[in-house]
């Protein structure tokens, strides 16, 4: 019987501690095969600044270069979404039936294990192999052993010398100082090609790459051109242009994602207030871009946030910068309908005039294709006095 350790993790990106625990592993359990498997999402933590998924992998891959018995599986982050442990052995079991699965976690995971989604059922398809993190959490770790043997869930700790660093930590190191110790060098090498980690969340021009390959090439000139009327109407109306810029860029980060995943995100979330994304599909993606901003860009400014929770929907009492989302994404130079000009004379002249013809442009749009129109639509319509017409 062959017997495979799965690895999993964000890899944000990969290091020394990981790749010495994968090497540790193999040893301790004589397995034919370690599996590192990125994540798409982490369900278990806020990840921080996540680089891109396939620059996660790319990394995994380099720093694997030279060890045959390490392969980097891209399944997670194929299937997209937040990535359940569970449904990963469940694949690995149906792919590769009778074969031994281990599971190599760190201290911080096994600490913590009874909150993962089915932990159980995960303690009866594998055994978990732990790896200390840093002198003295072994007593910790042994607690936790009987703990969950008395649940069923088998476990073996690693003899590993620690080796404390964090992916973390290695980012605001690459942040501060554009490199790491911690780091394989032709990891490092790439991670500089493409500039990651390496920017503040915020930084404007690093967004406008980031975009780049998430999206069509429409979508990508299309978000420039928000961002470009955005930031004209932060400076007519005195808002914060660096945020409308960010706002811009980003208001259709998730537009052009596979639906099945943003869905997923959105409905395990707290984010859903009423409206039923089978119904409006067309609203899912301004949600989800506000969820991705955070769980992946570790973006949490409210007002950011809110620019692109509401940027299609508009909702009742908005502030100045979702007001200037919502207008520059119907006014940018992209924009070509039959009284675009009129609506690009309302932003510079008249904000709240340019809302009204908005919103009375859009309910009578979705009334007339029988559309449902969502609850924050119909709010903001009543705080501007539009009617919405009769189907
Ligand atoms: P972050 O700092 O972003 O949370 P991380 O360094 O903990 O990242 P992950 O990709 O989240 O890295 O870790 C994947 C797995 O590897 C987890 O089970 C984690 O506990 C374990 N791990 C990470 N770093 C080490 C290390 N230095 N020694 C032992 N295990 C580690």
């Amino acid at each position: 019987m062959s017997r495979t350790v799965l690895y999993g993790g964000t890899f944000n990106p990969i290091h020394r501690g990981h790749l010495n625990i994968c090497l540790r592993a193999r040893e301790a359990v004589e397995a034919d095969e370690v599996l590192l498997m990125p994540a798409a999402q982490p369900p278990h933590k806020f990840a921080g600044w996540l680089a891109p998924d396939q620059d996660r992998l790319a990394l995994c891959r380099l720093a694997v270069q030279g060890q045959d018995f390490l392969r980097v599986s891209d399944y997670e982050i194929r299937r997209g979404g937040r990535s359940y442990t569970v449904d990963t052995l469940r694949y690995l079991l149906a792919e590769r039936p009778g074969e031994e699965l281990w599971l190599l976690i760190g201290t911080d995971m096994f600490l913590t294990f009874t909150q993962w989604r089915e932990w159980e059922e995960i303690g009866r398809m594998a055994t978990l192999l732990v790896a200390s993190r840093e002198e003295g959490d072994r007593e910790a770790l042994v607690g936790q052993q009987l703990l969950l043997a008395g649940h069923g869930v088998r476990s073996q700790l690693l003899q590993n010398p620690p080796l404390p660093m964090s992916s973390t930590q290695i980012r605001r190191e690459l942040g501060e100082t554009g490199g790491s110790e911690q780091l394989a060098p032709q990891v490092l090498d790439y991670i500089r090609q493409r500039g990651l980690y390496l920017h503040p969340p915020e930084d404007v021009e690093y967004l406008r790459e980031y975009i780049r390959p998430l999206m069509t090439e429409y979508r990508y000139r299309h978000s420039l051109g928000v961002e470009r009327q955005a930031v004209r109407m932060a400076r007519w109306y005195g808002a914060d242009v660096h945020k409308a810029a960010v706002a811009g860029i980003l208001h259709d980060i998730c537009k052009d994602m596979p639906k099945g995943a943003l869905l997923q995100n959105v409905l395990e979330s707290d984010i859903i207030n009423g409206i039923d994304f089978r119904t409006s599909p067309q609203l899912l993606h301004s949600y989800a871009g506000a969820l991705y901003l955070q769980s992946h860009m570790d973006i949490h400014d409210p007002e950011i946030i809110g620019a692109v929770r509401y940027h299609t929907t508009g909702r009742a009492g908005m502030n100045l910068l979702e007001t200037i989302i919502y207008l520059a994404d119907l006014t940018s130079e992209d924009r070509e309908y039959g009284d675009v000009e009129e609506m690009r004379r309302l932003c510079r002249e008249d904000l709240r005039g340019a809302m009204v013809h908005a919103l009375t442009y859009i309910v009578g749009e979705l009334t007339a294709k029988n559309r449902t129109i969502c609850p924050d639509t119909i709010a903001a319509c009543g705080e501007y006095g539009v009617t919405i017409p009769k189907p």
